[in-house]
């Protein structure tokens, strides 16, 4: 299987990585190029755009930041569409809107290509270790032949039912992660007011009840003024955007959406964009 990848950001350069290792016969694209060189060092081979990618590629992963960044690599000029042949696979494993993965997929299908929304959680570390969360929806059968290619980014990969459910998963997974993120800022910054020592509350906190991955991952960070992205609080931002369209359009009261939604819009007009999340504790001055 010829696998092309297609965005070595933050979670894609180790994702690739491990297709690498795991033996997949890799080809990447990424707009700023120098990024495909550690790849290229190890046996990928690079292309100057999508098309040219998708042109020599059974299977092409694409991971970019947001919707319009995903429709500009499938559809935009020398975009993914223009190389794909009848039969090849889409992968999205970016978090975009549910809405418009239906129509990118129903688009791709006119020319007989299928397409998955398999979007990822576990950060960068997830990332970096090939155990990332995969929840992927579309085509059954499509799913299961991507199996082995999932088996060597993720840990748990669960199939989800059509097309667009697997985001949809992913906004379930973006607002409970959103609401627990305040949870630790606030937790932490009790703590500190307190005069609690910072590693045994992380400690004493983190066996009990009240554990969570964005305690044990995230906490630690905070707690050194470590405040680099993992995920970068204007993505986690744009999660939190596309979970309010979702639960509009469900018409349903989500208060712990609408909650993170304004905490993370807030942070972002504070210039806290480009922090990773664990940055929100920054939101708070005391
Ligand atoms: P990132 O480090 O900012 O990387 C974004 C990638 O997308 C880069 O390769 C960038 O290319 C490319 N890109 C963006 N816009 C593009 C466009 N219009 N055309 C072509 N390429 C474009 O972001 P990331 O953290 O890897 O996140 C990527 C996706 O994964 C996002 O949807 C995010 O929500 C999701 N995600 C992230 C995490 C995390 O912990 N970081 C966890 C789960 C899911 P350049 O190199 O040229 O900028």
């Amino acid at each position: 299987m010829k696998v092309g990848f297609a965005g070595l950001g933050i979670m894609g350069a180790p994702m690739a990585s491990n297709l690498l290792k795991a033996g997949f016969d890799l080809r990447v694209y990424n707009r700023t190029a120098s990024r495909c060189e550690p790849l290229v060092a190890r046996g990928a081979k690079a292309y100057s755009t999508p098309a040219e990618l998708a042109a020599e590629s059974d299977v092409v992963i694409t991971i970019v930041s947001d919707t319009p960044d995903v429709e500009a690599v499938l559809f935009g000029e020398n975009g993914l569409a223009s190389g794909l042949k009848a039969g090849a696979v889409v992968v999205d494993m970016s978090t975009i809107s549910p809405t418009r993965t239906v129509e990118f997929s129903k688009r791709l299908a006119e020319q007989g290509v299928s397409m998955l929304d398999a979007p990822v959680s576990g950060g960068d570390k997830g990332a970096i270790a090939g155990t990332l969360s995969i929840m992927a929806g579309g085509d059954k059968a499509t799913f299961d032949r991507c199996m082995p290619l999932f088996e060597a980014m993720g840990k748990n990969v669960v199939y989800t039912g059509v097309s667009g459910n697997g985001q949809k998963t992913k906004m379930v997974n973006q607002v409970v992660g959103s609401v627990n993120l305040i949870a630790m800022c606030e937790g932490l910054r009790i703590a500190k007011k307190a005069g609690l020592d910072p590693e045994k509350t992380l400690d004493a906190v983190g066996g009990g009840a009240a554990g969570s991955w964005i305690w044990t991952n995230l906490g630690p960070r905070v707690v050194k003024d470590d405040f680099a992205p993992g995920f970068m609080i204007k993505l986690q931002q744009k999660d939190l955007r596309l979970a309010s369209e979702l639960v509009e359009d469900l018409g349903m009261d989500a208060p712990g959406t609408k909650w993170s939604y304004e905490l993370f819009t807030k942070a972002l007009e504070m210039g806290l964009g480009d922090d990773g999340n664990q940055g929100l504790y920054k939101v708070w001055q005391d």
